[in-house]
């Protein structure tokens, strides 16, 4: 179906524009002043945003293998209704994608179960490299090493795999990036303690040395090879600081969750903002956003990874690492950025150009004629209302989100994906309209 979306704030690449839109064939035919007598639906905007959908390049859907928590017709669900209409999937699922059969088959899976566009990050082990060196850097966006173990058994901790991975890898290596030996000394100090004794113990556990030691290390390998990689979810002052000297063909993420809450926040949330890295003080919370700003961290992931409920009031030693986060995703950026006084168009280059450009995505992106009709309409003076836990009104299987109580500001009204209209005005329409995203070399 064509479609003109009239009356809206068109958040074009040059600037904002009130004009229209046109789809047409599932495409952007054109943007301005649409004759009355073009051929398609017609919606009005009535002064809404249109911007480009999100892509976030860093989400954990958990599918295959941990359906309980999610899947990629669930989650993709929950991505789309916050505006997200692109979405990297990380391979710590059951059985890990290490393979390239397990890879094709999350590819399988994906198509027509994924409301939003997918692409498969591959899993590094220590032993998989021969299969690595076949994968194709136009389908695959990045090789993920985990240096410090996580929620998964993906783990790389011996520095001679990780310099012959970088050698031989066809495609970008992504890092979490914390050193290992360094948290199982933490751990060893404060094993059996919990939140009661201490409340910022997660940070214990997982020190802001690990990350800084890593991220050092890192920086040096790729600028002694001047070989390209992506740091994800930086979380300390010193991080940023380090990476302001970095390369041009090294980048970095922060993820919202970082911007929102800080190690402070553990009293109130405990297991809830459980995540690893962990949260760090207020003063690094301050970097990271001076990071983002300045452009040294050019892209926000949100590191989405639904845990259940059940598992995170376990005490602290059983409960897992991760925190959902999809559901509400746009109008929580909205506020978080109003109260800095940034405008939509800062979270449009870092969920949106940013991407496109470090990616070389293909044909996807900014409101421009040829790329494929993936747009959000955002009523800016709308609210957005997070469910309690547990109620049936969430979009994420785990039906809870930290979000809960906080008042956000702005609605998502409606969501277009490759030109199918997916949700609008808080109901899903269609069929999972999502599509393999496609890499330039
Ligand atoms: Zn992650």
């Amino acid at each position: 179906m064509n479609w003109i979306i009239r009356d809206a704030r068109l958040c074009l690449p040059s600037g904002e524009k009130e004009g229209d839109a046109w789809i047409k064939d599932g495409r952007w035919a054109a943007f301005g002043r649409i004759p009355e007598r073009a051929a398609g639906a017609s919606l009005s905007a009535q002064g809404a945003y249109l911007l480009p959908g999100l892509i976030d390049t860093h989400v954990h859907f958990r599918d295959l293998g941990f359906s309980q928590k999610g899947t990629f017709y669930t989650e993709s669900r929950a991505a789309l209704a916050g505006g997200v209409t692109t979405a990297f999937d990380m391979p710590n699922t059951m059985p890990p994608t290490t393979t390239i059969t397990q890879w094709e088959e999350k590819m399988k899976r994906a198509a027509f179960r994924s409301w939003t566009n997918y692409a498969f990050y591959f899993g590094a082990t220590e032993a998989n490299i021969e299969e690595i060196k076949r994968l194709s850097p136009l389908q695959v966006p990045g090789v993920k090493v985990f240096l410090a173990s996580s929620t998964g058994e993906l783990l790389v901790t011996d520095e001679k795999v990780v310099r012959h991975l970088l050698q031989e890898s066809p495609v970008r290596l992504v890092f979490h990036s914390e050193k290992e030996s360094l948290i199982q000394q933490a751990q060893k100090t404060w094993t059996g303690a919990d939140w009661e004794q201490i409340p910022d113990l997660h940070t214990r556990m997982r020190p802001p040395e690990a990350c800084i030691e890593s991220t050092r290390w890192l920086l040096s390998e790729a600028r002694r090879t001047s070989i390209p990689i992506h740091i994800l979810h930086i979380t300390t002052a010193e991080e940023v600081k380090l990476l302001r000297e970095r390369p041009p063909y090294v980048s970095a993420e922060t993820c919202p969750t970082y911007l929102q809450w800080s190690a402070e926040d553990f009293p109130q949330y405990r297991n809830f903002l459980k995540c690893n890295p962990s949260l760090k003080s207020a003063a690094d919370q301050e970097a990271l956003w001076q990071g983002i700003i300045e452009g040294t961290l050019e892209v926000i992931g949100t590191d989405h990874a639904p845990h259940l409920w059940t598992e995170k009031v376990r005490p602290y030693a059983e409960a897992p690492s991760g925190i959902p986060l999809h559901g509400a995703l746009l109008p929580w950026l909205w506020t978080l950025g109003r109260a800095r006084g940034l405008s939509l168009s800062f979270w449009i280059e870092k969920m949106v150009y940013a991407p496109v450009r470090l990616w070389k995505i293909q044909e996807r992106g900014g409101l421009q004629e040829g790329n494929w009709a993936d747009a959000v309409l955002f009523q800016p003076m709308g609210q957005t209302c997070v469910p309690p836990p547990r109620s049936p009104l969430h979009y994420s299987r785990v039906a809870w989100s930290p979000l809960f109580g906080m008042p956000l500001e702005g609605r998502v009204e409606a969501v277009w994906v490759n030109g199918v209209l997916s949700f609008y005005q808080g109901r899903f329409y269609a069929q999972p309209a999502g599509r393999a995203v496609a890499f330039e070399q």
